[in-house]
């Protein structure tokens, strides 16, 4: 079965997950803070440098916030 990298959007933390369908993951809840919003680490990784590089520097802190 495929594994997937998750990174959890308020924390960023990691977890391998089982892939189920292309557009779902199920994660749980994250171990760390108990958020449940998940995001592909490749696909996160990709649009946050998109977003990063099409805002001006003094915007990221509220995006990391
Ligand atoms: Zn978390």
């Amino acid at each position: 079965m495929e594994m997937l990298k998750v990174e959890c959007l308020r924390c960023g933390d990691t977890r391998d997950v089982s892939a189920r369908s292309d557009d779902h993951v199920d994660a749980g809840e994250c171990e760390r803070c108990e958020y449940v919003g998940w995001a592909l680490v490749a696909d996160l990784t990709e649009k946050i440098r998109r977003v990063l590089r099409e805002r001006p520097p003094e915007r990221r802190r509220l995006y990391a916030a």
